[in-house]
């Protein structure tokens, strides 16, 4: 038995998983949830949702379905932390005082950095963004059907300069607008390009080597070294920044305006019938302006700073971390909560004793990565290269697109996902 008081920053995957996992755990602790919305979105939902095979709704939950009895839910955000003190400060103007934290905020889509873009956006202008919201998916899909309608054109799918959360996701859309439009029967009247700011597309590089090949034979262009830096709603224009050596700076297809930039920046402007946005991501701001963020090294000043393996904070060990919010090389999906919801239990009720932490996240994420509309490849890895892929199902080869790795992203892991909120698995 414990009096400690925990407070759970985060009610989503993440923070649900925790509050059912230690409350299940611990008697006599006081635990609290800070958590504003009432609904729970499942957001690996999203994809199918923005390509027109789910129907919105069957993406909602409402939070008080998870939330476990006897502990205490705030309904409201909180707007500041302050570390040394061990002190949470909330909306309105109150505080919460802690023993132990888990930061479990998710993390902050910053569309801002794009010039002349807003999740408002979304759905006008032949501008889609799967990742904004579920109303932003479900406008990406009109904005999709709407470039289908006009029955030719010009598509741009983006990806971001920042790790981001589920990085499957923006191929993914690639891959299924590109099944769409072949349905059509049009398929050269359509023009793909897919815009990068990295060398690779994936960090694994099996899958880098097989997108690049799949790429390449159907035809979808790939542009590396590209980050979108400036889009014009009004007459559908696209500026990307050109972030690779110059040497290898070459005007390609369409181009509108290639020169020396703001700044004695390379940019380039491309015409498009519909655009897929992926915006830059950093924890959110409450965390970005609190003690708790990193001070050096990659995840400076955007992530929290937390052991990637203990998944404690690196200065405060009262302090655990868990899901997109943790600066880690790799993770950043559901499935890497999964993996390391276990973990910061073990270890948080260790800390909780005076103990040594006894357990390691190896960096387990996965990826049903999305290659047709129908098929699918179940991608899975953590830190180590040598273990370059961890399967979970024997029946399942991850190297093979199938229909069995599609149902598997269609039916089955949406329940495996609300067990893992309920702290079962
Ligand atoms: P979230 O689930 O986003 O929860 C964060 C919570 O914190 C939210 O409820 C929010 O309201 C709350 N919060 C935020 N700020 C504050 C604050 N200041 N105060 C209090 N509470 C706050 N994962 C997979 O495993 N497989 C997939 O196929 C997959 N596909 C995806 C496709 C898309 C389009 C997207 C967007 C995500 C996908 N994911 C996938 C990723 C997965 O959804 C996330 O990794 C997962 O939700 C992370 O959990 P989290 O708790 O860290 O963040």
């Amino acid at each position: 038995p414990t009096r400690a008081h925990i407070v759970i920053l985060g009610g989503g995957a993440a923070g649900m998983a925790m509050a059912n996992r230690l409350a299940m755990r611990l008697s006599g602790a006081r635990i609290t949830v800070v958590e504003p919305r009432e609904i729970h979105h499942y957001q690996p939902g999203w994809t199918l949702v923005a390509c027109g095979v789910w129907h919105p709704d069957r993406t909602l939950r409402s939070n008080a379905d998870f939330m476990p009895r006897g502990i205490d839910w705030i309904r409201q955000p909180a707007v500041g932390v302050d570390a040394e003190q061990r002190r949470v400060s909330l909306a309105d103007g109150s505080i919460a005082e802690y023993d132990y934290l888990v930061v479990a905020t998710g993390l902050q889509l910053n569309y801002h950095l794009i010039d002349g873009m807003s999740p408002e956006l979304i759905g006008s202008h032949g501008i889609g963004s799967v990742y904004a919201s579920l109303e932003g998916a479900t406008r990406t899909r009109d904005a999709i059907d709407e470039w289908l309608a006009r029955g030719s054109g010009q598509g741009l799918f983006t990806a971001a300069p920042t790790p981001v959360k589920c990085a499957g996701a923006p191929l993914k859309m690639t891959f299924t607008t590109l099944s769409r439009i072949k349905d059509t029967g049009r398929r050269d009247a359509f023009r793909l390009d897919y815009l990068t700011p990295g060398e690779a597309m994936f960090s694994q590089p099996w899958v880098d080597d097989f997108l690049k090949r799949r790429f390449d034979d159907e035809g979808v262009q790939r542009r590396h070294h590209y980050r979108l830096s400036a889009i014009d709603p009004g007459a559908r224009q696209a500026e990307f920044t050109f972030v690779g050596p110059a040497s290898e700076f070459t005007s390609h297809h369409e181009l509108r305006q290639a020169e020396f930039g703001r700044e004695g920046e390379m940019t380039e402007v491309i015409d498009y019938d519909f655009i897929h946005v992926v915006p830059p991501m950093s924890a959110p701001d409450v965390i970005r302006e609190s003690d708790l963020i990193a001070r050096e090294g990659p995840f400076r000043g955007e992530w929290l700073d937390t052991d990637i393996h203990t998944l404690q904070h690196n200065r405060y060990p009262e302090v655990f971390g868990i899901g997109d919010v943790i600066g880690a090389p790799i993770n950043k999906t559901a499935a890497s909560v999964k993996a390391q919801a276990p973990v910061v239990e073990a270890n948080l009720l260790a800390q909780l004793q005076g103990q040594a932490l006894p357990a390691r996240h190896n960096g387990y994420t996965s990826c049903p990565l999305i290659t047709d509309i129908g098929k699918a490849m179940l991608v899975e890895f953590g830190y180590d290269n040598d273990m370059a892929f961890l399967p979970s199902f024997s029946f399942i080869d991850p190297k093979e697109e199938s229909w069995v790795a599609w149902v598997l992203k269609d039916y089955l892991l949406q329940p495996a996902y609300y067990a893992m909120l309920e702290g079962r698995v």
